[in-house]
């Protein structure tokens, strides 16, 4: 299945001279969709994850059904104020803007085999943050899955220990 043609580039959003990619056709599409879940999944299928562990937004709408397929369960990784028990908090630069991520303390126990998963790899600050969460409560980070990622932002430097993995690359 060819599900390029279902990511949308929308020229200057949310900001003059960025190239943004739209996963909204694929969302909206049942079997690309499910193609894209099942893809992911099939990169991790053996390597027994207990959790996945995803930033929002759009780290939930692939995080969460890639968790359903792996019969993991699903953290939410979100923005300063949202989540409502004890959290700690990392700071990140994004390809346009800046802000800060919070997980729950007690979401992940020591050794617990982590998948990360966001939509796309930018420059990689989003999901160092995450990794970075992930780290201090001493999870054990198995691998990073992506949507898509944009090579030429070279994101994956800042990942270089990890085995990351993508199934569309721009
Ligand atoms: P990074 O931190 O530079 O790697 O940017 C990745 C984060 O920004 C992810 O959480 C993405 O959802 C979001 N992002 C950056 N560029 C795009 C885009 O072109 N389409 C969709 N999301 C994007």
């Amino acid at each position: 299945m060819d599900i390029k043609e279902f990511i949308r580039n929308v020229p200057d959003f949310p900001r003059k001279g960025i190239q943004f990619k739209d996963i909204t056709p694929l969302l909206a599409n049942g079997q690309a969709l499910r193609f894209v879940i099942k893809s992911l999944a099939d990169e991790f299928r053996d390597k027994d994850i207990e959790l996945v562990v995803g930033p929002e937004a759009r780290g939930f709408l692939i995080g969460a059904p890639l968790a359903y397929e792996l019969g993991a369960g699903f953290v939410p990784v979100r923005k300063e104020g949202k989540l409502p028990y004890h959290t700690l908090k990392g700071e990140y630069t994004l390809e346009y803007g800046e802000d800060k991520l919070e997980i729950h303390t007690d979401s992940i126990k020591k050794g617990q085999k982590v998948l990360i998963v966001d939509d796309l790899l930018a420059t990689g600050g989003t999901i160092k943050t995450v990794v970075d969460l992930v780290e201090k409560l001493e999870g054990n980070i198995v691998g990073l899955a992506f949507l898509i990622e944009l090579g030429f932002l070279e994101g994956r430097k800042v990942l270089a220990r990890y085995d990351v993995r993508s199934l569309l690359e721009f």
